[in-house]
């Protein structure tokens, strides 16, 4: 053993077997079906055992991070050294009483905004219809200020419950929370274990249409049938980075088993065995390609993790 996978038995432990694999392949945890190994991932279902795990973490200097449902991750083909908490555990919806404010919804952060976006309809509940298509879950949705048609997760977030490494929990809101165009001030070392979320009373028949035709209008334009990761670029200011990727005649372009979608040039998609590597190198030979047509520096928006090469 070469990494952190030597503390697999000592941290389960303490955890329960359960709840910790050693060697673990990210792969199956992102939306990509791409990624080497983690020395070890946890699911954590309790802020105890949350905190029990970073305590671990700390004592032994070992690296942590957390993911959601993978939907916006990239992990490189060696793997990550160190621990990925999986945070798809935390599953509570709660609906807060009125003297509390009949309007607000505690969510875990493990929940899938789809299951907020449905949640809210059935109560009549306007403001998250936009991030039902969303595949993530709440956690990620925070931390990306994930956003669609017009709304973003930053709109009806009141506060967040985040846990720092150190194991001790702070709530953020307003400023505090950082949020701008698919970013917060979230930092890598803290994790959100839940938000309030603050939504509005309105007529279920109208949120209703509105999740429809939101759906519609993906079905159409994304290739959601694909492995991917989403806009695999930041949208430049004015500009869409699809647009110009296709001005830039990419879309089909290929590196391995990596394909700029056909359907939509915003999206890098998995056509069966690529590798990080393959998405990393089309990734590149976009950016060039449309710094050389328009003059555009495009980002990338998908949160790339891991190691290039195993230990
Ligand atoms: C087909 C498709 C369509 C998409 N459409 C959209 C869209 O319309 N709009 C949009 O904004 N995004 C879109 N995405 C991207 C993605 O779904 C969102 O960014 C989503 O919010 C990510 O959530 P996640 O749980 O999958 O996060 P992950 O991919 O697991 O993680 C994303 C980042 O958040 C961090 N993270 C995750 N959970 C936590 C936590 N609890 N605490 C601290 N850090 C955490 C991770 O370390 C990572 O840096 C799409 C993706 C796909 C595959």
């Amino acid at each position: 053993m070469k990494g952190y996978d030597r503390l697999g038995p000592e941290l389960a432990r303490r955890l329960g077997a359960g709840r910790i694999r050693v060697n673990e392949p990210l792969a199956a945890h992102t939306s990509f079906g791409i990624g080497g190994p983690a020395d070890l991932l946890a699911e954590p279902v309790t802020a105890k055992e949350l905190g029990a795990l970073l305590q671990f973490s700390r004592e032994r200097s070992m690296p942590h991070v957390a993911i959601g449902m993978g939907t916006n991750l990239l992990v490189r083909d060696g793997g990550f050294r160190g621990l990925v908490i999986k945070m798809t555990g935390f599953r509570a919806l709660i609906v807060c009483r009125p003297r509390e404010g009949g309007d607000r919804l505690r969510v875990g952060a493990g929940v899938a905004l789809s299951a907020i976006a449905e949640r809210a309809a059935e109560l009549g509940l306007t403001g998250i219809e936009f991030a039902g298509g969303i595949p993530g879950s709440l956690g990620g949705a925070v931390v990306m200020n994930a956003g669609a048609y017009g709304g973003e997760i930053a709109q009806v977030v009141e506060e967040c419950l985040v846990v720092e490494g150190d194991g001790s929990s702070r709530r953020l809101a307003g400023p505090a929370l950082g949020f701008a165009y698919r970013s917060s001030a979230i930092g890598e070392g803290q994790i959100v274990v839940e938000a309030l979320l603050r939504l509005t009373p309105a007529c279920p028949e109208e949120i209703r249409r509105r999740m429809r035709d939101y759906r519609l209008q993906r079905e159409r334009s994304q290739p959601l049938g694909e492995k991917s990761a989403g806009s695999a670029f930041r949208r430049p200011p004015g500009q869409y980075a699809g647009t110009l990727i296709e001005a830039a005649g990419m879309k089909g372009t290929r590196v391995g088993d990596a394909e700029v979608s056909t359907q939509h040039a915003g999206f890098i998609i998995n056509r069966g065995r690529a590798t990080a590597a393959d998405v990393l190198a089309l990734m590149e030979r976009v950016w060039q390609a449309v710094q050389e047509r328009s003059g555009v520096q495009l980002e990338p928006e998908i949160r790339i993790i891991g190691d290039d090469v195993p230990p």
